[in-house]
């Protein structure tokens, strides 16, 4: 991958670097996303399982389907893509990356300097007492009760039509708008706080560069398009970066 002059110049000598992932970075892993074709479990769509009202209603039944995905992904190990990023970390004083995974594949990969904006499927919380532990796989599948008050525990991650931290927005809103590069990397742009992220960057000056296999709802905002696999990708044009 070959590039102009002044962008090489913008990659090498810019500080500010914000990384935003989606699923497509863990397709490579053999994650499936949600909105591929394998994103099905059983004849489930992953919107009509990961909401409070599919959890209110059968709890057993989303249970069921967190554990084994919770399965599925610690069978499953980081790629390059992710490794590039851990790397990018330790290259610009000022990276930063914000999550939307709930895979723990970026902290698997050694990145440190990290938001999961939609939480972690490794963890669970209360729904009474809001209490949050560590999920052990093993326990889970015997009970989902919490430990201090007996209560359901839920994962501890964002369904849809839920309202993120605060606390936790804002340090990303301060984030985007105050970066120089953004790097957005393998989401689809159908989840609205990601891509406003994208736009607040665009508004404020930063460079937007997408890597994706397909356009997306972020490419109205993108500088640059790289198509293509982001494990590929990343790993190229890493050099750039130092
Ligand atoms: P999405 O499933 O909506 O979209 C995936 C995007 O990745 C698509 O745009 C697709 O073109 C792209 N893509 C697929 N393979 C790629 C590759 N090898 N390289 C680069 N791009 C690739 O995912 P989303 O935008 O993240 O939104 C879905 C929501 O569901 C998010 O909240 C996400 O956290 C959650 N989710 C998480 C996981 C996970 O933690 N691994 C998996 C599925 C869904
Ligand atoms: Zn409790």
């Amino acid at each position: 991958m070959e590039f102009p002059s002044e962008l090489k110049t913008k990659l090498k000598f810019s500080n500010k670097v914000l990384a935003l992932t989606g699923a497509g970075i863990s397709a490579e892993s053999g994650v499936p996303t949600f909105r591929g074709k394998e994103g099905l479990w059983k004849q489930y769509r992953a919107e009509e399982l990961a909401t409070p009202q599919a959890f209110s209603k059968d709890p057993k039944l989303v249970w069921e389907w967190y554990l084994w995905r919770m399965e599925l992904i610690s069978e499953k190990s980081p790629n390059p893509a992710h490794f590039a990023l851990a790397e990018l970390e330790k290259i610009k004083s000022d990276f930063f990356l914000i999550t939307q995974n709930v895979d723990g594949l970026h902290k698997r990969s050694g990145s440190e300097k990290l938001i999961e904006i939609h939480g972690n499927i490794f963890r669970n919380r209360c729904t009474k007492c809001g209490r949050s532990s560590a999920s052990d796989l093993t326990k889970l599948k015997q009970s989902t009760e919490c430990g201090s008050c007996s209560s359901l525990v839920r994962p501890d991650v964002l369904w849809f039509g839920e309202s993120y931290d605060t606390n936790l927005l804002q340090r990303a809103i301060e984030l985007a708008a105050d970066s120089e590069i953004v790097l957005v990397i393998g989401s689809s742009g159908a989840v609205g706080i990601p891509v406003e992220l994208a736009r607040i960057a665009k508004e404020n000056g930063a460079f937007v560069i997408e890597i994706n296999i397909d356009p997306s709802g972020y490419s109205r905002y993108a500088d640059l398009f790289l198509q293509g696999k982001a494990g590929e990708i990343l790993p190229n044009i890493l050099p750039y970066f130092k």
